[in-house]
């Protein structure tokens, strides 16, 4: 059998299966999601917080964030080209009125007008959290955990199933010692893999690294992977080559900690980790495993989904 004519027929059945589950919206990456689709994330959820670690605060962010926390942090050096940001029409009606009149009776482009505002769409659901732990005073000797979400947004715009630019995110994130933050990830590599198990997910977990922007990057993305600062938990979706990071593992050192004065309380720079869980890959997985017809998956697997 020729490469082709393996990878052919899943091209065509990632088509119809993203039939099944969303409609178009005219933008690649943007879909609107389907009942079916939707009660498979939301019992996903349930299934994950059930696993929420004892004392964990949970907090839901806003899909937007706030530009000058998203600049502290060092994104823009990192991950530039995914970023989006939110622009509005500002000024005065007249100003804005003269605007709109241009576009709508000359097709003179309004965007042009468009000033940046102090926001930007959140491209990750822990951001937002360091600053507010931060902001508690010194880390105590237990550590800090969070249970936070978000609707996520890269700029990465693909026909592909498992790559949106409009996502959901969940992440459990650690904040203490060094050894409290590599104890929680290997805790939760073996936790998650538990999870796949039950959701009768084919994966591996593999090291992994950010895609960071430009030939620098690569040198980053290089000692990401010496340092085993990133791991994946892959499912193949659209390929057994190319599969799909459902879950990553994350571990920043000291990076948020030094970046937002956080402290132990031995006055230590806290290190901090998260573990995140991509929502809408997790749900595309099952439907790509186990087929569209929910009834039929099997019942070890709807039993733990509660479907
Ligand atoms: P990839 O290498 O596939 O781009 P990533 O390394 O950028 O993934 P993370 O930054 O670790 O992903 O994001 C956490 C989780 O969010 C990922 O494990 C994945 O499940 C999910 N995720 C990331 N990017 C997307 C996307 N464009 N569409 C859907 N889910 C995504
Ligand atoms: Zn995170
Ligand atoms: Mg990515």
């Amino acid at each position: 059998m020729s490469v082709m004519s393996k990878i052919a027929p899943r091209a065509s059945e990632m088509e119809a299966l993203k039939e099944v589950l969303f409609r178009p919206t005219g933008v690649d990456g943007v879909y609107a999601r389907t009942g079916l689709y939707e009660s498979v994330v939301e019992a996903l959820a349930a299934l994950i917080s059930s696993h929420r670690p004892r004392d964990a605060e949970v907090l839901r962010f806003p899909p937007i964030m706030s530009r000058a926390q998203i600049e502290r942090h060092g994104y823009l050096k990192s991950f530039p080209n995914l970023l989006g940001a939110v622009s509005c029409l500002c000024g005065d009606e007249r100003h804005i009125r003269g605007v709109v009149g241009r576009f709508v009776e000359g097709g003179e482009p309004w965007t042009d007008a468009l000033e940046a505002a102090d926001l930007v769409l959140a491209p990750a659901a822990c951001y937002p959290v360091y600053p507010l732990a931060a902001a508690r005073g010194p880390v105590p000797a237990g550590g800090l955990t969070y249970d936070v979400a978000a609707d996520c947004f890269r700029r990465e715009p693909s026909t592909d199933i498992d790559r949106f630019q409009s996502f959901r995110m969940r992440e459990y994130v650690r904040i203490g010692s060094e050894a409290q933050i590599q104890a929680f990830r290997q805790e939760w590599i073996e936790r998650a893999t538990g999870i796949a198990d039950g959701l009768g997910l084919n994966y591996r977990v593999d090291l992994a690294s950010d895609p960071f922007f430009g030939r620098g990057g690569q040198i980053v993305a290089q000692s990401q992977i010496e340092q085993a600062l990133k791991f994946e938990l892959l499912v193949p979706v659209r390929s057994a080559d190319a599969p799909t990071a459902c879950m990553s593992f994350n571990y920043h050192q000291d990076h948020f900690g030094t970046t937002w004065d956080l402290k132990t309380a031995d006055d230590e720079v806290a290190h901090t980790g998260c573990v995140a869980f991509g929502m809408d890959r997790l749900a595309v997985a099952m439907f790509a495993t186990h087929g569209t017809d929910i009834g039929s998956w099997p019942a070890t697997v709807r039993e733990a989904l509660r479907l």
